[in-house]
């Protein structure tokens, strides 16, 4: 990994400390009262509110806007985190323009949604800041279940379990909870540790303990969890990362897009990162667009995206993609990376431009030539390792839709590393929740 850092056109301190505080400061800025109620009032509160359906956690947007209108915003929180107990990270990090926002009727009529994601931020970050925690716990039930992994999917399980008063112990492989929101998302999205703020805050409901650096093939077998809890809750995410399978891979400079974004989630000071003049990030979803917009703000010259399909095949939307036009990223379609060129470290990649024929994409023998120090992946995690007894589908466990059950009895999964569903923040906290509730009726009788 530090290796890269050697290529010689990665170097820290391309910008200042006040440049790069300035460019890595929140991307929306919160709204103040005033601006809250301006933005609620905007809301028709339709009756069968499409934004509702849209939502992975089924949040009454009607609902709490109409709280945050009347001016008592801690219901409003309350109203949010009944669904979403993560719904203050959500609200930072939703892509809300492919999903509440974008059916929103103003949005169809006016082609100017009401601002739910800010809105939604406005009333999580109150009552938060207040250190309220809404909930309390139901009677210990005597049950214990063991959550693999402290990511969104995890914690949301976790939450809901406690809350109807089982014991739950949460096993993590990392030294902090948080999973992608602690080590992956961009940090413009969520800035002074609201990540670790908001796994403490969610924590005060007690019957939640978290043991790090243990989970499944870290010290623990799937058998042991299933001997020793009631049940099991598996939230591992996507560890693993798909290679390029292009000439020179190995080369200094070359690196996972999310090995770079988790180191520089975990920096102290931005300006001592080290990042290449020239950046090329081959891939087309939010990691690959978080990738090259981070490098353009820590100081690269250059920063392209290589995608090889289209435009309208990205994974990541449109607002991503312009997010990313207009910090000047350049994005390259319909290209695949054949050869990293360079002594030793990487200097230039090649490119070979591509058509997709039947679905399939393939090269066309044209190519071209980029320069690049530093060559991030993001072309798609994957699992890691499937613990042992588990039927997969599609290179994920697979489970029974809104139950989160696998093929084991006694064993769940959710988020990320289970089937169905997109991979996304509040789709993982909708999960663990559902699962969290089928468990509790399992467990119940
Ligand atoms: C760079 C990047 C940017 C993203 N940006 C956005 C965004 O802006 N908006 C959005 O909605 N989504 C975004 N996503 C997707 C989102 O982060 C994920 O969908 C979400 O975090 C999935 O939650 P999860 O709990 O399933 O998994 P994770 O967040 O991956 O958490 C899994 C946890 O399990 C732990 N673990 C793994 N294996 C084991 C094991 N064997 N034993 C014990 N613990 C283990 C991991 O350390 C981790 O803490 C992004 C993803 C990436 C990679
Ligand atoms: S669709 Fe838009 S206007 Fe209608 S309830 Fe939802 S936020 Fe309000």
């Amino acid at each position: 990994m530090a290796s890269s850092h050697q290529a010689s056109g990665i170097r820290p301190a391309r910008l200042s400390a006040a440049e790069i505080a300035d460019n890595f400061a929140d991307l929306h800025a919160p709204f103040d009262a005033h601006e809250a109620a301006v933005a609620a009032d905007r809301c028709y509160f339709c009756y069968d509110a499409p934004c509702m359906t849209a939502c992975p956690t089924s949040i009454d947007i009607p609902q709490f806007i109409r709280e945050i209108q009347a001016g008592h915003a801690d219901s409003a929180a309350k109203t949010i985190f009944n669904q979403n107990i993560l719904g203050g990270m959500c609200a930072r990090v939703c892509p809300t323009e492919t999903l509440c926002e974008e059916v929103c009727v103003r949005e169809v009529a006016e082609g100017k949604p009401v601002e739910i994601g800010r809105l939604q931020r406005f009333a999580t970050d109150q009552m938060m800041a207040k250190g309220v925690h809404p909930f309390s716990r139901a009677a210990r039930t005597g049950k214990t279940v063991a959550v693999v992994g402290a990511g969104p999917a995890g914690l949301s399980a976790a939450h809901r379990l406690a809350m109807k008063g089982h014991d739950v112990v949460v096993f993590e492989a990392r030294p902090k909870p948080g999973g992608l929101n602690e080590f992956g998302i961009a940090a413009y999205k969520s800035t002074d540790g609201f990540a670790a703020r908001e796994v403490a805050w969610l924590l005060q409901i007690g019957g939640i303990s978290i043991e790090y650096g243990k989970g499944i093939g870290v010290g623990l077998t799937l058998s042991d969890l299933q001997t020793g809890y009631d049940a099991v809750f598996l939230s591992i995410g996507l560890t693993g990362v798909n290679s390029l399978r292009a000439a020179g891979e190995d080369k200094a400079g070359v690196r996972d897009a999310v090995d770079f974004i988790a180191e520089l989630r975990q920096a102290e000071d931005l300006t001592a990162l080290p990042v290449g003049r020239n950046v090329v990030v081959i891939g087309g979803g939010m990691t690959a667009i978080d990738a090259a917009v981070q490098s353009k703000l820590l100081g690269a010259e250059n920063v392209t995206i290589a995608y090889r399909r289209d435009r309208s095949a990205m994974g990541a939307s449109r607002f991503e993609q312009d997010l990313a036009a207009s910090r000047g990223v350049k994005l390259m379609f319909n290209v695949m990376p054949r050869a990293i060129l360079g002594a030793g470290a990487a200097v230039e990649i090649e490119l070979e431009y591509t058509e997709v024929v039947d679905g399939r994409v393939r090269g066309t023998g044209e190519t071209v030539r980029v320069l690049a120090d530093q060559i991030y992946k993001a072309i798609g995690q994957t699992l890691q390792q499937a613990p042992e007894g588990l039927e997969i589908d599609g290179g994920k466990i697979r489970v029974a839709a809104d139950t989160g059950r696998t093929s084991v009895a006694g064993v769940w999964a959710g988020g990320d590393c289970a089937s169905g569903g997109d991979d996304l923040t509040v789709t993982a906290v909708a999960e663990g929740r559902d699962a969290a509730e089928d468990i509790h009726a399992s467990l119940m009788g």
